[in-house]
C-alpha cells in the first residue's frame, strides 16, 4: 500500500498507537480497524478516512 499524498511506503500500525492532541476514544469496533502511517511524510490513514475519501457524495455542500 502506498501513500496517496507522496506515494511513499505505508506501514500498518495499531489504531491505538495514534494519539492525537484532540484524541477521542472511538467506539470499540473502530479499535479493531487497521491503520497505516506513511514512513515518508507521516500521513495517517485508517479505514474511516478511506471510507470518507471513497464517498464523495458525503460532502457538506449536499447538506445545505
Ligand atoms: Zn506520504
Amino acid at each position: 500500500m502506498t501513500c496517496m499524498r507522496c506515494q511513499g511506503l505505508l506501514v500498518e500500525i495499531p489504531s491505538l498507537f495514534w494519539v492525537a492532541p484532540d484524541w477521542e476514544a472511538p467506539p470499540a469496533k473502530e479499535l479493531q480497524m487497521p491503520a497505516w502511517q506513511c514512513l515518508n511524510c507521516g500521513d495517517y490513514v485508517d479505514a474511516v478516512i478511506l471510507a470518507h475519501r471513497a464517498s464523495p457524495s458525503l460532502t457538506v455542500g449536499q447538506l445545505v
